[in-house]
């Protein structure tokens, strides 16, 4: 049998930050993926980064993770990635198409002023000078942060996976969780389909949209629920907007990608396909269009490439669940909902310093396993 100081079940980009961030600690880590790193959300989202959020906790976690996104891409440049991690930040805009939102947004935006973030609520025609594309006729300004950004998740896994290996962590692919076995409420080890029995006084469920089937095992209810999500992607075009923008009204969001000129973007249905639906749906592909063409009719002409689907992975707040469980050394860091990939980073750091002990500027009680989960994240 094999023992380590922490196993990390799930591969995704929580999986994968704690990985490394252990590693880097000096912790003996072996990460198990039931696929391939990526093959879940990860792999599946759009690349956003944004540090608007409506909550202290989320605000400055994301904007410790805008912190790492930068060192990330500046590190990965200078060894030999010509393109890093498609680090650029471009800024985010959402949308206010009515006084009712622009109230919420100003009301949030003084949370988020509070927590040093440099956003700023502009009226439509300033919205109109960063995004002269936009159609003039639907909004009335919005709120716009331009240290937002986006990255490019595939590349943020590489930077991930080879510093894991640099490190001296072990990824086992193809390899699923089947058991996990405890002692008297203590965690002990997990059992793989192959047979295989791995040991650790700390095991890590960061299995995202799976995370409830993991906890199950140990016979925990997690409230996180994997939902179906779409998205697409266009062909290149000449640089049209620099900021994601995001509409609550209809709901869409998207981005044109810095460093291909591609348009990349989703939008949250009205009642979400409840777990592992991965079809694309008839819908999706002509209601987006239609959306987006609302928003910026300049891309009338554009052909989509490609459309998928993927899973949020929901909490009844829409915040991550990150701590230890009932059962000692069991822990969870998963349920990033719809920014999961942003918050990443920081969360690997943060649970990192958490489990060796360190201290951090950034408290993670807001995420507590032991929330009543009463409040909502405003800025889905
Ligand atoms: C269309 C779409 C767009 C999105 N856009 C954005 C965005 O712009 N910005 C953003 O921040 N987020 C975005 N997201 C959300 C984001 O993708 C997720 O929140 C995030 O990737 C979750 O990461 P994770 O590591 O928790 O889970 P995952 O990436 O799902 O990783 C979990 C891993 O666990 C593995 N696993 C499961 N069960 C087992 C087992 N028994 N044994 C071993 N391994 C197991 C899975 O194979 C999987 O690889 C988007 C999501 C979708 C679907």
């Amino acid at each position: 049998m094999n023992t380590f100081d922490c196993i990390i079940i799930g591969g995704g980009i929580l999986g994968c930050a704690l990985t490394y961030e252990l590693g880097k600690r000096g912790k003996k880590v072996l990460l198990i993926e039931k696929d391939y790193p990526g093959a879940g959300s990860t792999g599946r989202c759009i690349g956003g980064i944004r540090q608007q959020f409506s909550t202290p906790g989320s605000i400055k976690i994301m904007m410790r993770s805008v912190e790492i996104f930068k060192e990330m891409h500046e590190v990965s440049t200078k060894d030999g990635y010509t393109s890093g991690i498609d680090w650029h930040q471009g800024g985010y805009l959402f949308l206010a198409c009515s006084e009712k939102e622009k109230s919420q947004y100003l009301s949030i935006i003084k949370t988020q002023q509070e927590c040093g973030l440099p956003v700023k609520y502009i009226e439509k025609e300033e919205a109109l000078k960063i995004v002269p594309s936009l159609n003039e006729f639907d909004f009335i300004g919005g709120a716009y942060c331009n240290t937002d950004g986006q990255a490019n998740p595939f590349q943020v896994l590489k930077f991930y996976l080879d510093g894991i290996e640099k490190n001296g962590g072990t990824v086992l692919s193809n390899t699923k969780v089947v058991k996990i076995n405890t002692n008297n409420n203590i965690i002990d080890s997990v059992i793989t389909n192959t047979g295989d029995k791995f040991a650790a006084p700390i095991i890590i469920n960061t299995a995202g949209p799976w995370a409830k089937e993991i906890a199950q095992l140990v016979g925990i209810e997690l409230p996180i629920e994997a939902e179906r999500h779409e998205a697409l992607i266009t062909e290149p075009t000449k640089k049209l907007f620099e900021p994601m923008i995001v509409c609550y009204s209809p709901s869409c969001y998207f981005q044109q990608f810095n460093h291909t000129g591609q348009i990349i973007g989703c939008y949250t249905p009205e009642d979400p396909a409840k777990g592992f639906e991965r079809n694309s749906s008839s819908e999706f592909l002509p209601e987006f269009s239609n959306r987006i063409l609302k928003l910026i009719p300049a891309l009338k002409d554009l052909k989509v490439v490609r459309s998928w689907a993927g899973w949020y992975e929901i909490t009844p707040d829409g915040s991550p669940i990150i701590g230890e469980t009932e059962i000692k050394g069991f822990w969870v860091v998963a349920g990033g909902c719809g920014h999961g990939f942003m918050f990443g980073p920081a969360i690997g750091e943060c649970v990192a310093k958490l489990i060796c002990k360190e201290d951090s500027e950034i408290s993670l009680d807001e995420f507590s396993i032991n929330r009543k989960f009463k409040s909502k994240e405003a800025m889905k």
